[in-house]
């Protein structure tokens, strides 16, 4: 792949509020709560077309809330309440992990996510595991990953979690400017970061990812390119880095609402990906490899990321907790995404489902392709195969049109984003929706 010079970059455009990354197919606004017969009929869905398990955990925490973050996250619950909603999470394994769809499966990957999954202390990530074991083992499991937080981490509860079978470690740290961190909202401060890593390092997890935002609020040139260095110190095995978009639910955007500003006070799109460009060569030049419009690995032969590739190609998801998602013999479901509403539900016997989709099979063909594209390459022979459809025949029309602007390149044998194209893969996705899912909502 080629770099290319500041002048190609696609037009400068203001960062505006609205979602950028594209995280599922169709859009979330088609999933609705009168959907949700489908769930239960997913369930009782046979175990006969090879998909793997997954489960994911919520856990809706943080110490504070960030002003960019989109979540729905609690900052002040005490441990009598979080261990109300855990219980919960359990009772709505123990259901799911009964039904004809899961029963006697082992889960293939677990991701604890959040919020700030490492808010929990040692004895409640310890008993949580231990319970979660019980009903789904994670004997056959080829990867746990557990995002944290580095401020709610200390060398005995990093200990806990590789101890409970954690085999990725993701630290959340955006930033290594303490100033930057503070005016963005963030609870921790660069010290922390370097205190987290060393003792991940110690424990030695067999992944440690570090999160990067390109584009917080009052990020500059210099001190971007600081944030490169400090990460290339560290050498983490992968690095994740995102492009900050402004979601309405925002602080931000609440912020931007009450003076009446269109444009949010970051970075403008052009700017972003400069920074991921830069960012990615410089870990390129020290050995990492460019494996998604958003990570680079340090060695892709010993660091996979199960979770993002088994979900991109068509895994069974089992999402448990407040809001979140999962994706089951084909049918989307979303939790309930009020934590006090979910617990009551589960805790009476019900579902805890808000809304849901089933997807046909164009639609889980299209999924698997935009997931796909964000890894930068895709194989026609995948989708022969595994969907009967030549892709090539069915998008020439935008293949065409993008390799002229020279996003991406592709041959009798599949797809591969330029650089360019896949920094702003997310962008080019929507033409490939089908029509009837194209909304302004989206972006
Ligand atoms: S730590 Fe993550 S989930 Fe929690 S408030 Fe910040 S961005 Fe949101």
């Amino acid at each position: 792949m080629s770099s290319t010079t500041e002048a190609e970059e696609p037009k400068k455009k203001p960062t505006e509020a609205g979602n950028y990354f594209i995280s599922n197919y169709p859009p979330f606004s088609f999933w609705k709560p009168e959907n949700k017969k489908d769930v239960d009929d997913a369930f009782l869905e046979p175990q006969d077309d090879g998909a793997s398990l997954g489960v994911y955990h919520h856990i809706p925490f943080c110490r504070k809330r960030c002003h960019f973050c989109y979540f729905r996250v609690y900052t002040d619950k005490n441990a009598n309440e979080i261990k109300g909603y855990l219980d919960s999470t359990i009772n709505e394994l123990e259901h799911f992990a009964r039904q004809p769809r899961i029963a006697g499966r082992k889960p293939r990957f677990v991701y604890f996510g959040g919020g700030t999954p490492s808010y929990l202390s040692a004895s409640q990530l310890t008993d949580l595991t231990d319970r979660m074991k019980a009903i789904l083992p994670w004997d056959e499991a080829d990867e746990i990953a557990f995002e944290g937080e580095p401020g709610t981490l200390n060398p005995r509860k990093i200990q806990v979690i590789k101890d409970v079978g954690v085999t990725r470690l993701s630290l959340g740290v955006e930033n290594f400017d303490d100033r930057i961190l503070d005016i963005n909202g963030r609870a921790h401060r660069a010290p922390e970061v370097y205190k987290a890593y060393e003792a991940a390092k110690a424990a030695n997890f067999d992944q440690i990812n570090i999160d990067l935002i390109a584009g917080m609020v009052e990020e500059t040139d210099e001190n971007w390119q600081r944030n490169i260095e400090e990460t290339l110190k560290l050498r983490p095995d992968s690095v994740t880095i995102y492009q900050m978009e402004i979601p309405y639910n925002t602080t931000i955007y609440k912020e931007m609402k009450e003076s009446g500003s269109l444009t949010a006070p970051v970075a403008d799109w052009e700017v972003k990906r400069r920074w991921v460009r830069e960012a990615f060569e410089a870990l390129e030049k020290e050995g990492y490899h460019i494996g998604s419009g958003y990570t680079a690995v340090l060695d892709p032969e010993k660091t996979k990321f199960v979770y993002r590739d088994e979900l991109w190609s068509g895994a069974d998801l089992l999402g448990l907790g407040v809001a979140s998602i999962s994706h089951i013999a084909g049918v989307h479901y979303q939790n309930i995404n009020d934590i006090y509403k979910y617990i009551e539900t589960v805790d009476n016997g019900g579902l805890p489902i808000h809304r849901a989709l089933r997807i046909n099979d164009e639609e889980r063909m299209i999924r698997e392709f935009l997931l796909q594209m964000k890894l930068g390459k895709v194989s026609f022979s995948y989708f022969a195969t595994k969907f009967s459809i030549d892709l090539a025949a069915r998008y020439a029309e935008q293949l065409k049109e993008l390799a002229e602007e020279e996003l991406l390149e592709y041959d009798e044998t599949g797809i591969r984003l330029t650089r360019r194209g896949l920094l702003c893969v997310d962008n080019l996705l929507f033409k490939f929706f089908l029509p009837q899912h194209v909304t302004d909502r989206i972006v």
